[in-house]
């Protein structure tokens, strides 16, 4: 089978593969397509470490070819995801109380297990989430990195219907949050990029306010406008937005990070203290998680946008991200490779 692998010389590159044996408790997938995500490129340039060989992939769908003996969650036919989350060790403290994604023993899919830019793909079936049959396999791709982060990043800074909530950074994540925050939490967005072509896009889906930080002070503009965010949920790559986020709450704000730029945010302590701001770092969602961001996805409430693209194209998506001009999200055909 053909599949996409990071190499040595940190680039992406399509080979041909063989699969192993599935073993009890796997489900084998015949990939549909997988979403290409700015962890991906980290991936592939080796921030995390060196990966060379591994298949890369973390917003993938397949449909169930096979599956192993001791396997009752998913059947032949059933469509499911490869998601980053690939498996928790299912008994520890975080697996147990709702957070597995924090699992010390966690496997990632793309990074420490072979992921879904690949023909085929071998999941562990109870970590694999069903894909609702309604959603279409390219949209569901999108939920199931870009959506379910940004669902989780929202649903845990625990805000109320009509308050404010900063997003940070429009592009494959930032698009999807706006509509998670209009559409299923019913809040008022402030959209922030320093793309034009990005804040169009995003007043178009509904922004409230859209701010570009090169002409206008972020911070200024939420508080004379609405006296502060209630939340800012900062998907931006720049450790500029994170500060700026601090700054642009209201007492008791809370900050979800969910970008990861490799530096630090700027918070004075007495800002943390006397004005009770709360930094949440959010990774990724849960199984749980995956399945509500896939139904609200199903019924409408969120249409991702994206694009489909060959597997040849991996590197040409990468520059292409790395030059800001990716709107929405990126899907490689693994059907009609
Ligand atoms: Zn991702
Ligand atoms: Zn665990």
């Amino acid at each position: 089978m053909k599949a996409i692998v990071a190499t040595e010389n940190r680039e992406a590159k399509v080979i041909e593969k063989d699969l192993r044996e599935l073993r009890s408790g796997e489900a084998l997938l015949d990939m549909e397509c997988c979403g290409v995500c700015h962890t991906d490129m980290h991936v592939k340039n080796a921030d995390f470490g060196d990966v060379t060989g591994r298949v890369l992939g973390h917003e993938g769908i397949g449909v169930v070819k096979e599956v192993a003996e001791g396997v009752t969650s998913l059947k032949p036919g059933d469509r499911a995801s490869v998601a980053w989350f690939f498996e928790g060790c299912g008994h520890c403290e975080y697996c147990v109380t709702g957070r597995e994604t924090l699992c010390r023993s966690a496997k990632n899919s793309g990074y420490s297990v072979d992921g879904g830019m690949s023909e085929q793909c071998i999941v562990t079936a109870d970590y694999a989430v069903k894909v609702p049959d309604n959603l279409s396999s390219a949209a569901a791709s999108s939920i199931t990195c870009a959506g379910v982060t940004t669902y989780k990043a929202i649903k845990v800074s625990n805000t109320q219907a009509g308050d404010w909530i900063i997003i940070s950074g429009m592009g494959g994540l930032g698009n999807l949050a706006l509509q998670y925050a209009k559409n299923v939490f019913n809040l008022k967005v402030i959209a922030v990029d320093i793309n034009e072509a990005q804040l169009d896009f995003a007043k178009e889906m509904g922004a409230d306010i859209c701010i570009n930080p090169l002409n206008e002070d972020l911070a200024k503009v939420a508080q004379e406008k609405v006296g502060g965010a209630h939340v800012a949920v900062v998907t931006a790559v720049g450790k500029a937005a994170f500060n700026a986020a601090v700054d642009a709450v209201r007492a008791g704000g809370t900050i979800v990070a969910v970008g990861l730029p490799v530096e630090s945010m700027d918070l004075s302590i007495p800002r943390l203290v006397l004005d009770g701001i709360q930094v949440i770092g959010s990774l990724v969602g849960t199984r749980q998680d995956l399945k509500e961001s896939f139904q609200f996805a199903a019924e409408g409430k969120v249409v991702p946008k994206f694009e489909m693209r060959s597997m040849e194209d991996i590197n040409d998506i990468f520059t292409e991200m790395e030059e800001g001009k990716i709107k929405g999200r990126m899907v490689i055909d693994l059907k009609n490779t």
